[in-house]
């Protein structure tokens, strides 16, 4: 979670400071994967164990979740061709 969107007025308010993520994965030499938006509908569907991304398909976090999902999986392609590359293959996912 790494901003709110003010249901007010559309602000983004950032608790835990702007760009902090990215700085982060930058000093530890990993790719950043994205920023998801706090928003309490994803605790509350959460709870109610049903995924976020089905009942706000159309939501900034959904959007955001599966812009870090489609990351992960390019650097897995990456690794997997690294590997084949190798002479090694990875189990299907
Ligand atoms: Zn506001």
């Amino acid at each position: 979670m790494s901003y709110f969107v003010c249901p007010h007025c559309g602000e983004r308010i950032y608790f835990f400071g702007r760009g902090v993520g990215e700085r982060v994965a930058s000093a530890m030499g990993v790719p950043f994967l994205g920023s998801i938006p706090l928003d309490p509908a994803i605790a509350k569907d959460s709870d109610s164990g049903r995924p976020f991304v089905v009942d706000m398909e159309d939501s900034e976090a959904a959007n955001a979740f599966r812009g870090i999902v489609a990351k992960i999986e390019a650097i897995r392609r990456d690794i997997s061709r690294d590997f084949t590359s190798h002479g090694v293959s990875l189990p299907a996912r």
